[in-house]
């Protein structure tokens, strides 16, 4: 069968409100190391892992054996009933490398159930359904994920759940406190802050819900330092934070193993989700004992850290400490970053090249402004794929091509798809300066 048939097939029973990337739709079929095969036989250097999901490569030794080596053993479920050996283990490991004092960890299948649950632990605890979020962020499709969610084209649902106040994002392009130096958005920030929680909530909010970059929003983010200006108005009021490490975690970020670290302070909970697992569904909360404690009634999952997903856990968490992805990620970051910053220094429809470590955005815009330029955007993106390289697409306005390879990603591979992207670009604007 051919992927025009599946493509047919999946209009036909999927939900249309499901994107699909790229004009002609991608169907993978095999990877090796940090590259991909397609139904068709061509290859491509991967640069988005699935959404920075791929955090190691793909098909490698250690992760497969870990996990075959469980379905060996026949059990493949489980639920938290029974004792899962690996999944103690790995919450374990996880507590030990959050950062966050004598912490708990409960293990969910999605991104989405992990904010799902970290909000039911932070408004039980404060006994409060109010709760701070920012402009453009995205944690998740569920009800109050969504209702969370300050990047409207991933919000659907009109009917919000918990009463949300919105905060401006750090954003150096756009908002409000964008024209500012660095300096002086912190301390804006925690002027609106303190603005927000005296106009617009009655005082007794539960938590701050952010992500040190915004992922889904464009890889924006704010000043380092941002989350401490922030924490230090909340803990006048005992507000907790909530850093949602989905896509900033496990050292992707090169300079820290979270984005929070980035701030010097620590959050209260934190949400992972995405690499941990490798591409194995496994996500989760960490945070403070009495918060996590806080739920008044037993709880249970049927998957949530089943012993699949934490086999392949335990292998990934090992491989990126063992191998320290981190100071890879930092090193091959640069790579790109700076040839990327050279590259692209002198086109004007490139607003901006930003992010950390392996976690990098590149903004296109219309001449002399920042007006977004989502169809340039689509272009570079769909150039990319013929060259043979898969990245991303995002931002409020989808202006922003985004890339999150394995943190294994070698130097050679770095300067390979740094090639074709910048070939991309310079074709994409000439184009478009000649239409
Ligand atoms: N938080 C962030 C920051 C994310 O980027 C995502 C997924 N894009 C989620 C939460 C939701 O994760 P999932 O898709 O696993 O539910």
């Amino acid at each position: 069968m051919t992927s025009d048939d599946l493509l047919a097939r999946h209009r036909a029973v999927l939900p249309s409100w499901m994107p699909l990337y790229y004009a002609e739709p991608l169907e993978l079929v095999a990877g090796s190391g940090r590259r991909v095969t397609d139904a068709q036989g061509r290859s491509y250097l991967d640069f988005f892992g699935g959404v920075l999901t791929n955090m190691i490569g793909y098909d490698i030794p250690e992760i497969r054996e870990a996990v075959e080596r469980q379905l060996r053993t026949g059990i493949v479920h489980s639920s938290t009933l029974y004792l899962i050996r690996q999944q103690v283990e790995l919450a374990e490991k996880v507590a030990r490398v959050s950062g966050i004092p004598d912490a708990r960890v409960f293990f969910t299948n999605s991104g989405t159930e992990a904010n799902e649950a970290a909000l039911l632990f932070a408004t039980n605890h404060r006994r409060s359904h109010q709760i701070l979020a920012v402009r453009n962020s995205y944690h998740g499709r569920s009800y109050a994920a969504m209702g969370v969610t300050g990047n409207r084209s991933w919000s659907a649902s009109a009917l919000n759940p918990l009463q949300v106040a919105w905060l401006h994002s750090g954003d150096r392009l756009r908002g409000l406190l964008a024209r500012l130096d660095p300096a002086d958005r912190v301390e804006a920030a925690a002027e609106d802050l303190r603005e927000v929680l005296a106009t617009q909530t009655a005082g007794d909010v539960a938590c701050l819900i952010a992500e040190p970059i915004q992922g889904v929003g464009g890889f924006v983010h704010g000043p380092d330092g941002l989350f401490a200006a922030w924490k230090k108005v909340l803990d006048e009021h005992g507000i907790l934070l909530i850093s949602d490490e989905v896509q900033t975690g496990w050292g992707r970020t090169g300079e820290h193993f979270w984005g929070y670290q980035a701030h010097g302070v620590t959050p209260d909970l934190l949400t992972f989700a995405k690499g941990i697992g490798n591409g194995f569904a496994l996500a989760g909360v960490v945070g403070r004992a009495d918060v996590l404690e806080a739920v008044p009634a037993i709880s249970f999952s049927t998957f949530g850290g089943n012993p699949v997903s934490t086999a392949a856990g335990n292998a990934v968490l090992d491989y990126l400490l063992d191998h320290d992805l981190q100071a890879n990620a930092a090193r091959v970051g640069a790579i790109l970053t700076d040839g990327l910053r050279a590259a692209t220094a002198d086109i004007d429809r490139v607003a901006e090249v930003r992010g950390k470590g392996l976690m990098l955005g590149v903004e296109f815009v219309r001449p002399g402004g920042t007006e977004p330029d989502p169809a340039l955007t689509t272009r570079v993106f769909e150039a990319c794929r013929a060259g043979g390289l898969l990245v991303g697409k995002g931002g409020l306005h989808g202006n922003v091509v985004r890339m999150g390879p394995p943190l294994t990603l070698t130097e050679d591979e770095a300067r390979e798809g740094l090639a074709i992207l910048v070939e991309a670009i310079r074709s994409c604007v000439a184009e478009a300066v000649a239409a």
